[in-house]
């Protein structure tokens, strides 16, 4: 895998974190990003290096196409190709619909969603010339099952999904895949706020009997990335420890 580069959104903490690392640990250049949390991602970087891998990191808010755009083009300057990108930056902000400002809306559809189209139009177009690219997104399950509260954060995480199914069909032809992974409950800084009710009442639904990992998101992430995983396209895999109820 030395030759080959992924790059990971929002890779400061939590599941982009765990995916930087497991790709840095498999060979992988890998690509640092982070919008607010430089010193986090600085550490990641530090144990990238630790590793023995290479790896770079770039500040961008990927809601942004410009900064997005940049994202890409900056990686392809420094490694020369991009072979995997992982769509997972991503926020939440628990509302009731009726409450949900316009402002809150649009960031969180562009944070969640808007930044996985341009970052993967960015990428493809290199991905291309290589016949070879895989871009995973990171949903939700609520994504695919909605929820009371997450209105705008599950219409991010479905429309993830129409962009997958539609990215696999364009390029599936090139060598070039796309699948989403839709993890339940992980732990993370995401999911630090539940209550202890909340999370006992989400812990009872879970047939595991425990909250995911961001490291049982990643061993996905990467198996999804390798060339094993060639003929797996367009699908929506849930990382969720056997959920009830959602
Ligand atoms: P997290 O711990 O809150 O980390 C979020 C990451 O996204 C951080 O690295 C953050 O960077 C980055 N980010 C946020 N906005 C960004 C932007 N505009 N531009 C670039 N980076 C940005 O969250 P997580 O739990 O690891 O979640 C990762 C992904 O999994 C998200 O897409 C989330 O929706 C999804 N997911 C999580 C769960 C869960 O239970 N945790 C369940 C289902 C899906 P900075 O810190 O630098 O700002």
């Amino acid at each position: 895998m030395h030759e080959r580069v992924a790059i990971i959104t929002g890779s400061s903490r939590g599941i982009g974190r765990a995916t930087a690392l497991v790709f840095a640990r498999t060979g992988y250049r890998v690509v640092v990003n982070y919008n607010h949390n430089r010193e986090q991602a600085e550490q990641v970087l530090q144990e990238i290096e630790a590793l023995g891998s290479n790896g770079i990191l770039l500040g961008a808010d990927v809601s942004k196409a410009q900064e997005a755009r940049d994202l890409i083009e900056k990686s392809v300057k420094e490694f020369g190709r991009v072979d995997v990108l992982v769509n997972n930056a991503g926020i939440n902000h628990d509302q009731l619909m009726l409450r949900i400002q316009d402002e809150e809306w649009e960031r969180v559809i562009n944070t969640n969603l808007s930044s996985a189209f341009y970052c993967s139009r960015a990428a493809v177009k290199h991905m291309f010339k290589k016949r070879f690219g895989r871009i995973i997104n990171i949903s939700s399950v609520v994504g695919i099952s909605g929820n009371a509260g997450q209105t705008h954060y599950s219409a991010a995480k479905s429309g993830l999904l129409g962009l997958t199914l539609s990215i696999a069909q364009e390029y599936g032809n090139r060598g070039i895949t796309a699948n989403a992974v839709a993890p339940g409950f992980i732990e993370s800084d995401m999911t630090a706020s539940l209550s202890p009710e909340q999370r006992q009442q989400i812990l009872s639904g879970i047939a595991v009997g425990r909250l995911g990992k961001p490291e049982d998101v990643a061993a996905l992430v990467l198996f999804l990335a390798s060339d094993e995983a060639a003929y797996i396209n367009g699908q929506v895999i849930r990382v969720d420890g056997g959920m009830r109820g959602i």
